[in-house]
């Protein structure tokens, strides 16, 4: 099984696969368009997600970071005048001072990723969607925000005229992604931000195509007219996409054979176009997540 994600609602849906489907079965391809540098160390939040869930270390309370982390790093640099982009706790930190050391030796983000999965114990293959450095960039009144300012900062308030993924046009399917690709058919596209989680794994020269030729089932981050939790609606609307299960379906196009929405949603079916079906989505707990995971992977027999 593959999945397509990025650093929230995907990672809650993990949590169900994973008790159905056996860790060495996984493969999870992540989001690396809002990593960014802080104090010298390049943090990739959505890997680091998915890393800690798979090594059973996630602060499942915020969806970020490692449980009982402390901060002393992060508040003896505050002492000294610094106040960092992201809140990096002190064994968050090693995790990117190990990938530092090996990408400063030459590996790539691909490689260094694989080296703390086998330093961490994990079974599941955690692969960052490209190797190259990619950026969301957020359009507003007052100029131009990287994404983590935009929403850690600015605390997503400032309007949003419009959303840049920079770099991706030169970025590149890896090997790795490639040859997991070729060995899977079928593919979920997690409840994660169609504009800055998934849209960008989508804008990878090739891989519409590749999936074109697979089964994929998308949950959506959206019921009604709001997203879960964050920010998509707001960016949605930005790229001219209606907030709505319909709006996430035209993110994605045509590469989708089974659209799964939310009980609570009102959206009309044949607003899709492609065959679409109705679960409880909101994942607010493991066994909720594992429900879910249940009934969207039996949905995989009925694809021909
Ligand atoms: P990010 O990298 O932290 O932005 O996280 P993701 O992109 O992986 O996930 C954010 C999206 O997940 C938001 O658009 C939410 O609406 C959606 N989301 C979060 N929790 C849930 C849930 O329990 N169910 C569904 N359907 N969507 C969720």
């Amino acid at each position: 099984m593959i999945l397509l994600s990025g650093g929230t609602g995907t990672p809650k849906l993990l949590q169900g696969i994973r008790r159905i489907i056996p860790d060495e079965e996984i493969t999870v391809i992540v989001n690396t368009a809002e990593d960014i540098m802080v104090s010298g160390s390049l943090v990739s939040p959505d890997v680091d997600t998915i890393l800690y869930l798979f090594s059973g270390a996630l602060d499942i309370s915020k969806w970020w970071g490692i449980r009982n982390d402390t901060f002393h790093t992060n508040n003896a640099l505050k002492k000294l005048g610094i106040n960092e982009k992201l809140m990096l706790g002190d064994a968050d930190r090693a995790t990117c001072i190990f990938r530092d050391v090996l990408m400063q030796k030459g590996a790539s983000l691909t490689e260094a990723t694989l080296s703390l999965s086998v330093a961490l114990g994990i079974k599941a293959k955690i692969l960052p969607m490209c190797n190259e450095k990619v950026d969301t960039m957020i359009k507003t009144p007052e100029g131009v925000l990287h994404f983590q300012d935009f929403w850690v900062d600015s605390h997503g308030n400032p309007e949003v005229l419009d959303v840049d993924i920079t770099g991706i046009k030169k970025a590149r399917l890896t090997k790795e992604v490639l040859d997991a690709l070729k060995l899977e058919d079928n593919i979920i596209i997690g409840p994660s931000n169609p504009i800055t989680s998934i849209g960008p794994i989508l804008a990878l020269k090739g891989i519409k195509e590749i999936l074109m030729t697979k089964k994929v089932i998308a949950v959506s981050p959206i019921i009604g007219n709001s997203p879960v939790s964050g920010p998509a609606g707001k960016l949605m609307s930005a790229k001219g996409y209606p907030v709505s299960s319909n709006g996430v379906v035209r993110c994605y196009g045509d590469i989708l054979d089974i659209m799964v929405i939310d009980d609570r949603d009102a959206a009309k079916e044949p607003d899709f176009g492609l065959k679409t079906v109705r679960f409880d989505t909101i994942m607010t707990s493991v066994e909720k997540s594992e429900n879910l995971a249940r009934n969207i992977l039996k949905l995989f027999r009925d694809i021909s």
